[in-house]
């Protein structure tokens, strides 16, 4: 933080105190009312040293020496020790903790000491396998012959890489499409496989998670009938539970690293929640049974204003700064307000300041990257930190607007911030949500240890069948396959040989087709939808096809490197949406309705007149109208149609039920009942992403006074993906830490009768009608009350699997 940039205009002077507390200050008196909350000083940290394992040889401790390493961190050597001996093992640390050492130390001593061993390293991007490729190769090391092989890979070296590289970088993907499949070419490397090296594992959640897990089977299944059993090492970011998510991952019990030894630099970091707006003066409080008003009620300034503002104050200063945005709409929305403010200071200044997110084109978004390494802008928003540039690090200043879903993604985008050896600034600005007002008041939940867990469901019959259909194309399936595919493989194998695709022989499943079974492991979903502009033929970018429906449904406003456009039609056939450049002073944000019905029961808690249940049920939802708001004020203007299509799901919830006589007792009057029931689902959706990787987007849920098939009050939370994604579940299991958090963020809210802040809900088909505040929280007390003084386990349902 002490370089003055000298390409900036800046407006600090002699004598300005540079540091991050100072700019900090600097930023916060700018308010009537102070937004920081917390301030966290996470100091600079002195790195513990381990010696080199004896193992180590001489060769490979000498190319670690010339790139400056001269011993390992302690955590390093640990997990390293741990995978040489034979044990699987995940290191769960910090981001820059140095994770790459602890599996290079130990895979390339026994590439080195065995020259018949080769070893897979998979990555979620091609870009981060490139960039060890090149961290490999950089070693120099006789005989290992580094190599990436993904679908960029040329086709004339593909058989150089299969014969002779014994260091193979891939993806998920690849081994998916390609290793598995093409196993006979493969089976030269596979026969000698000694290491699987599975990097940013956390990223392997939900459905896509469940796909890779069985993959990973796949291999296992292959490297067995060679007689070989690689040995795992996992990295992942520090996340509750990385033993128990490494072994759902891969199948085999993993030892956790946690410990974190490797020096940090310092960073300030500051939670920020934007001022209460001043009350309007003509609304009286409504207690009890919400307001019938059809609109989130805006009680404090937006997080993207907010945002907008910060980013404004700290380029105008000469600080590079990167402010992370969770939509795509929203990073936009932020350079945008950011740089007209700047212009109105400074004409000119605006330009300095540029929105960047994953719809780009990749040669955009490497420019844009340049241009802010470089200086020429000072300023930047971004949507996603893994779409990033690797190398775009050591800025002076992040912004983080809203909660970015995880910890390992707060921790990823602050340490984006701070040259080497500087201390840097991060702040986390909340937005109208249950959890960033939640995380903003209880900091111990963002710097002390992490409770939210990787989840993912290798169950899910829609990711086991297909994943077991693939596997009997590569080579039929026997009995003791169905062990290592875990519960449901028997069921998904019958479900198999009745669709006509596998046939049962005495050997075992044969699959019966000419062409192998296709799947795509990110298919999730639906495949992307191209944006293109109707006039020129011009694609702007893609958007994901589960969110096609809301984000480019006809009449939607979309949002491209500043320019507005405006969705003239939506072919869900072709997969593309037409557009035209408009710029109308709205936002349109879209509405869906819902239904359910329980399919079967899981497993149950009977907690006197409260039930806690897990099971599977049949959700049915239409996106079926948007509203348009004024950008400026968030006034709505209208609300119109739209003729969608439905989409049914089946998938897994967690519900609770309460009797009404409990209800009556802790004085929710019955007319109060529905209000108080959806207040209180709003709210537990917000904060399940504190006990699992996933946002409100992957989940959904339905409250109801009655509901047909539970016949008492019910609160429905469910995964938003076909046979569930393991959200569900991690909320059953940590059902009173979920609902206590949910409790305490709904009370803690200062505001009178329900927010955004906490019980109302951006995506609420009802229109946030009815909502009770106060209801809620007495829901949740019977609730918890209940769940606390039942000691009986948890029951299996009838269809416990
Ligand atoms: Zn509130
Ligand atoms: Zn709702």
């Amino acid at each position: 933080m002490q370089d003055v940039n000298p390409a900036a205009t800046a407006t600090a002077g002699p004598g300005t105190g540079r540091g991050p507390a100072e700019l900090l200050h600097r930023l916060r008196t700018r308010h009537p009312v102070d937004p920081v909350t917390h301030v966290e000083r996470v100091p600079a940290r002195a790195g513990q040293q381990a010696p080199w394992p004896q193992w180590a040889p001489e060769e490979l401790r000498a190319a670690f020496a010339r790139r400056g390493v001269t011993a390992p961190w302690r955590h390093q050597a640990e997990a390293a020790e741990l995978a040489y001996a034979g044990q699987h093992v995940v290191v769960a640390t910090g981001t820059a903790s140095g994770k790459s050492l602890a599996y290079q130390l130990p895979t390339l001593a026994t590439l080195l000491a065995d020259p018949r061993a080769t070893v897979l390293y998979l990555a979620p991007t091609k870009a981060l396998a490139a960039d060890q490729l090149r961290a490999v190769a950089g070693l120099d090391l006789d005989g290992v012959r580094p190599a990436t092989y993904d679908g960029d890979t040329p086709r004339t070296e593909r058989e150089w890489i299969r014969r002779h590289s014994r260091f193979v970088l891939t993806n998920p993907d690849m081994l998916h499409h390609g290793l598995l499949p093409g196993h006979t070419h493969w089976s030269g490397f596979l026969r000698r496989l000694t290491y699987v090296v599975v990097d940013e594992c956390h990223t392997y959640r939900g459905v896509f998670g469940s796909h890779v897990a069985h993959v990973l089977r796949r291999l296992r299944r292959r490297c067995a009938q060679f007689g070989r059993t690689p040995v795992f090492l996992l990295a992942s970011a520090t996340s509750g539970d990385p033993a128990a998510t490494a072994g759902r991952l891969t199948g085999v019990p993993v030892t956790a690293v946690t410990e974190d030894t490797s020096p940090r630099g310092g960073v300030t970091f500051a939670l920020w929640e934007p001022p209460p707006l001043p009350p309007p003066a003509d609304v009286g409080a409504i207690a009890g049974v919400g307001a019938p008003a059809d609109d989130l009620t805006q009680v404090r300034r937006s997080a993207l204003r907010e945002t907008a503002d910060l980013l404004a104050d700290t380029v105008a200063e000469g600080v590079r700064t990167l402010a992370f945005v969770r939509s795509r709409r929203g990073a936009e929305v932020v350079a945008a307000n950011a740089r007209r403010a700047l212009d109105e200071a400074v004409p000119g200044l605006g330009e300095r300041v540029a929105a960047y997110r994953a719809g780009y084109l990749k040669e955009e978004r490497r420019k844009l990257e340049r241009a802010l390494l470089h200086g020429d802008l000072l300023g930047l928003a971004s949507t996603n930190a893994l779409e990033l540039g690797v190398d775009l690090v050591g800025l002076d200043a992040v912004l983080i607007c809203g909660w970015p879903g995880t910890r390992a993604s707060l921790w990823q985008q602050a340490g984006r911030a701070g040259r080497s050896g500087d201390e840097a600034l991060a702040v986390l600005v909340a937005r109208d949500d249950p959890l960033d007002t939640y995380l903003v008041h209880h900091p111990e939940a963002l710097f002390g240890r992490p409770v939210e867990a990787t989840v993912l469901d290798p169950a899910n019959p829609y990711v086991l069948t297909p994943q077991l259909a693939c596997a009997a194309a590569e080579s039929p399936l026997t009995p003791a396959d169905l062990e290592l595919f875990g519960d449901g493989a028997k069921e998904a194998v019958d479900e198999l040989v009745q669709a006509g695709d596998l046939r049962q022989r005495p050997t075992g499943w044969y699959w019966r087709h000419r062409e192998r079974p296709e799947i795509d492991l990110r298919g999730q979903g639906g495949a992307p939808v191209c944006v293109v502009e109707a006039s020129t033929g011009r694609l702007l970018g893609t958007v994901d096809g589960g969110s096609a429906h809301f984000l480019v449904h006809p009449g939607a406003v979309y949002l491209h490197q500043g320019v507005s456009y405006v969705v003239d039609a939506l072919d869900l056939d072709d997969g593309c949406a037409l557009v035209h450049a408009e710029e109308p002073d709205w936002s349109t944000h879209a509405r869906d309705v819902t239904s359910l019905s329980v399919v079967s029961v899981r497993s149950y808690r009977d907690a006197g007149p409260v039930g806690l249940f897990l099971g599977e049920v049949d959700v049915t939802s239409q996106v079926v109208s948007y509203q348009r708001r004024r950008i400026a004020s968030g006034e709505v203007i209208d609300t119109r149609p739209l003729d969608l299509p439905a989409r049914e799901l089946r998938t897994v919830a967690v519900w609770f039920t309460l009797s009404p006589q409990s209800l009556a007792a802790a004085g929710v009057e019955p007319a109060d009942v529905p209000g108080a029931l959806h207040a209180a689902e709003h709210a537990a959706i917000g904060l399940l992403p504190l006990m699992a990787t996933c946002d409100r987007w992957d989940i959904g849920g339905l409250s109801t006074a009655l509901h047909p098939d539970t016949e008492a009050p019910t609160v429905f939370v469910y995964d938003g993906h076909p046979g569930g994604a393991g959200f569900a579940e991690r909320a059953y299991r940590t059902a009173a830490a979920w609902l206590g958090a949910t409790r305490d963020a709904v009370v803690e809210c200062g505001c009178e009768s329900g927010c955004p802040s906490c019980v109302q809900s951006p995506k609420c088909g009802n229109g946030n009608n009815p909502l009770s505040k106060s209801g809620a929280v007495r829901v949740l007390d019977v609730v918890l009350a209940n769940l606390s003084t039942t000691t009986a386990p948890a029951q299996p349902g009838p269809a416990d699997r």
